[in-house]
This record gives C-alpha cells, sequence and structure tokens, in this order.
C-alpha cells in the first residue's frame, strides 16, 4: 500500500512559489482502492479512540477528516481559512512554509467536546497545526494527536508537538 501511496503523490516543482516542492495528493482521490487503505490505516490509531470529536484543516484536510469520520462515526467540527465561517470564532495567525495565513474555529461547535484528534494532509514546518494546537489548549481543550497522510520529515515539524504524530508516508 506504501509504494502505491508514495507512486500516487505528485511533486509540482516552485509552486505555489519559488522554492517549494509542492506535494499534489489529489492524485490519490482517484484511486478508491489505496484511498479506502490510508483512510483504513489512518482511522485505526489510538489517537481517534481517546478524541471526543475529530478537527479538520481546511481545506484537503476535510477530504480525510470526513473519510475518518463517516468511518468511525466520530462527530467533526473543521478549522477554516478567514472569512468561510459564520458566528463567534476564534482566531489566529500563522506561518505557512510558502507564506502565513490565519485559521478560524466556530465556538459553538467547539463546545461540546473535550479531546480532538487533529487531521490535515501534509506535515510540512507545523506551523498550521501548532496554530491549531495553540486555540484548543487556550480554549481548555485536550488533543489526543494529530493525523496526517504525508509528513515532510526534513522540515521536523512533529518536533514542535507534545502529543502523538501519525503519518502514512514520510517523504
Ligand atoms: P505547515 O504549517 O508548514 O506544516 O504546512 C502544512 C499545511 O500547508 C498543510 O495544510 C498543507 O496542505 C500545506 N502545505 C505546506 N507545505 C506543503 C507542500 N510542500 N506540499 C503540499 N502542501 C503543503
Amino acid at each position: 500500500m506504501t509504494e502505491n501511496l508514495k507512486d500516487l503523490v505528485k511533486d509540482h516543482i516552485n509552486f505555489p512559489k519559488s522554492g517549494i516542492i509542492f506535494k499534489d495528493i489529489l492524485p490519490l482521490l482517484q484511486y478508491p482502492d489505496v484511498f479506502s487503505k490510508v483512510i483504513e490505516e489512518m482511522s485505526s490509531s489510538q489517537i481517534f479512540k481517546d478524541a471526543d470529536a475529530i478537527l479538520s484543516i481546511d481545506a484537503r484536510g476535510f477530504i480525510f477528516g470526513t473519510a475518518i469520520s463517516f468511518y468511525l462515526s466520530k462527530p467533526m467540527i473543521v478549522a477554516r481559512k478567514p472569512g468561510k465561517l459564520p458566528g463567534n470564532l476564534i482566531n489566529r495567525s500563522y506561518d505557512l512554509e510558502y507564506g502565513s495565513n490565519s485559521l478560524s474555529i466556530q465556538v459553538d461547535a467547539l463546545k461540546p467536546y473535550n479531546s480532538f484528534a487533529v487531521v490535515d494532509d501534509l506535515l510540512a514546518t507545523g506551523g498550521t497545526i501548532k496554530c491549531v494546537s495553540e486555540m484548543l489548549k487556550d480554549s481548555g481543550k485536550v488533543i489526543s494527536g494529530l493525523s496526517v497522510v504525508i509528513e515532510l520529515g526534513e522540515l521536523n515539524g512533529r518536533d514542535k508537538f507534545d502529543f502523538p504524530v501519525e503519518s502514512n508516508i514520510v517523504l
């Protein structure tokens, strides 16, 4: 499975800006057998058993978080980029491997749950997940762990975190 998954991640050199090798995970979605194995593998992690809910990151994180939520019958909430969510929000800015951004979470969506498993497509520097983990911690929540499909090992993003980090492949 690992060989197939690696083959389905397409490199785009200098996207979205010079010096970045963008790892495009979307070709995976054209191979439902591999996609379902990825979801099964992610879902088998203890971090989901230890969580009340899943927190998925805008936008490719939604693809994987939603599938895991369906597979495990776990509630899911989202962290979204600016201007996308209505209602009372918690907002925080962060640095990306290629720029900066900010994320928002709906206060009401967060309220019913104490612990969260965070899901995204890819871990690079860890700035995105650091931002989300600080939002959760500031709200008095617990993070059971992070699950990503791809981890860029050389960037050591996982060293930023005091919770378990799981990835299907390290590139
Ligand atoms: P980071 O905050 O540096 O860990 O970046 C992780 C987020 O940015 C994820 O949501 C990824 O979708 C995206 N990202 C960062 N670097 C890359 C890359 N080289 N290829 C694809 N996506 C990336």
